[in-house]
């Protein structure tokens, strides 16, 4: 095998597994939405050469790795090679469920409280991470790209470099970055930058997060950043490039230039309408609201974990309901939560939190037709949650940090230009690039409460032409969007080894 064009590293499969006769076939796995179908459109543009795709498998040590290492997926678009590397549990444990979660995403989020290290096996981390780095380097071709994604594998540059020193190497944070204040809470911090200043690229969200790990690079390593430019209005949002700051269009650290590349993740708006449009969720929309029975119904979405914000919505609208007596019986908050999974201990107290709060709310303001809270443990399928999104009146996602936040997107999609009214947290990522949304400090209670007084009494007209507008950016700057300028910033990487300026045709 010559290699492929572009092996792209991210911990989860794209597949499923099916048995058909006894034998099993891999396909693409079925979900729509999401960030895994946009990756895998990647492949799309590669012509006669199949792309690859690394993830991991657990395996018992006992039994022996009992599935096949490589396989084909069958994709409508193509088919594609998967790479599944056996990792056993304890080192899923360790690296994702102990380093990953409980040391690195609180400092990547900015809550060094939250940060603990002493069931930290970097040791371990560094092995999983060689690993990764191995399976891509016996895939990609000499001349080939890897992309990596996230944290959980920020040492795979590294190895990757050492094994294959001329392949292209391009990373994507889909979190936040801080700066260094608080990312040299890391012991680890100067062997993560220096891993990520083998890269040639390295993208996030926003500018904010790639000026930060420019500040990291210069204080910790001495890299030298290059010419700040002024973030580039034809990939930027307009309120983005409002409020963000100028980002250098590369580092330099011993003789490399890194390129930073900036780009938002939208949401699959197309994907969105074509589901509204169908009458099976035209249908579920009317028995909703025929449940609802005039109720005016407040949404919170997103997976259980203290960064989301859902203990301080949950307890803005207990507050609510003790300060506005004649709201009881009249407004719903729909609460879900989709549950980490059982080894996630990290979670454990949210999830507490999160319960205990559904029970006193309840507990205090249910009569015998009416429950203020419904909270939903487990994830609802897209097609009904836009659904849901459609008929909600407010959708409060109030996130304490989030590098993006699609839900808010996926709000605003839903509405179609619809009345309703998106409360938004300052600290998601999203805010810049929706700044008609209503926007909430959620340490503050006095503005969730403001927020969410004013978002029941906004006048239809008013939420409307709001939605209007966000809808407009949300389709504008869709997930396609997001993978056209991507693959922009990969034909820069030619350019900047070709000698030229990055910005130079
Ligand atoms: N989601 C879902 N069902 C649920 C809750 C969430 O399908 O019950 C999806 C949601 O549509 C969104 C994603 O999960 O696409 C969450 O993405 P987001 O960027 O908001 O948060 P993340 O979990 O990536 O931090």
């Amino acid at each position: 095998m010559s290699g492929s064009p572009l092996v792209i590293v991210y911990h989860r499969q794209p597949l499923e597994e099916v048995m058909v006769d006894g034998k099993i076939h891999y396909r693409t796995n079925k979900s729509p939405n999401g960030i895994v179908p946009t990756l895998k459109s990647f492949f799309n543009h590669l012509g006669e050469e199949a792309g690859s795709w690394v993830a991991w498998k657990t395996f018992d040590p006992e039994v022996g790795v009992d599935f096949e290492k490589v396989v084909t997926v069958e994709d409508p678009f193509g088919d594609y090679r998967v790479s599944r590397l056996p990792l056993t549990k304890e080192q899923v444990e360790s690296f994702y469920h102990v380093t990953s979660k409980e040391a690195l995403w609180p400092i990547l989020h900015s809550f060094p409280d939250r940060y603990r290290y002493d069931n930290v096996d970097w040791e371990t981390f560094r092995e999983v991470n060689r690993a990764f780095a191995e399976a891509a380097a016996e895939e990609v071709a000499d001349d080939g790209l890897v992309w990596v994604h996230d944290y959980n594998l920020w040492l795979v540059p590294l190895y990757l470099r050492r094994i294959k020193p001329d392949v292209k190497i391009a990373f994507f944070h889909h979190t936040p970055f801080p700066g260094p204040d608080v990312f040299n809470v890391l012991p680890w911090r100067r062997e993560i930058v220096n891993a990520l200043l083998d890269c040639d690229l390295v993208g996030f969200h926003l500018p904010r997060y790639a000026r930060n790990f420019a500040e990291v690079a210069r204080s910790l390593m001495g890299a030298t950043m290059g010419e700040a430019i002024p973030v580039d209005p034809v990939l930027a949002t307009p309120g983005m490039a409002l409020s963000e700051p100028d980002v250098p269009e590369k580092v330099t650290f011993e003789g490399r230039d890194v390129l930073l590349g900036v780009a938002p993740v939208g949401c699959n708006a197309s994907l969105v309408d074509s589901i509204l449009a169908t009458e099976e969720n035209k249908a579920l929309q009317a028995q909703l609201l025929s449940e609802l029975d005039g109720r005016r119904l407040i949404m919170t979405v997103g997976r259980t974990d203290y960064t989301k914000g859902m203990v301080e919505s949950l307890c803005a609208f207990e507050r609510l309901l003790e300060r506005r007596p004649e709201l009881i019986g009249k407004v719903k908050m729909l609460a879900t939560s989709v549950r980490a999974a059982a080894q996630m201990t990290v979670y454990e107290g949210t999830q507490r939190d999160i319960e205990g709060l559904v029970g006193r709310i309840n507990g205090r303001f249910s009569t015998l037709d009416w429950t203020p809270v419904v909270l939903f443990g487990q994830a609802i399928p897209f097609e009904k949650l836009v659904a849901y999104y459609a008929i909600a009146d407010v959708c409060l996602t109030a996130p304490l940090r989030d590098g993006l936040n699609l839900v808010a997107k996926e709000y605003v999609a839903s509405k179609a230009g619809n009345p309703g009214v998106l409360i938004l947290s300052e600290f998601a990522g999203c805010a810049v690039e929706l700044p008609q949304a209503m926007l909430t400090n959620p340490y503050s209670n006095r503005s969730l409460d403001n927020a969410l007084d004013t978002a029941l009494a906004t006048p239809p007209e008013e939420a409307a032409a709001a939605m209007a507008a966000m809808a407009k950016e949300v389709a504008t700057y869709d997930l396609g969007h997001w993978a056209a300028v991507t693959r922009e910033q990969f034909t820069k990487i030619d350019r900047v080894r070709a000698g030229a300026r990055p910005t130079e045709a």
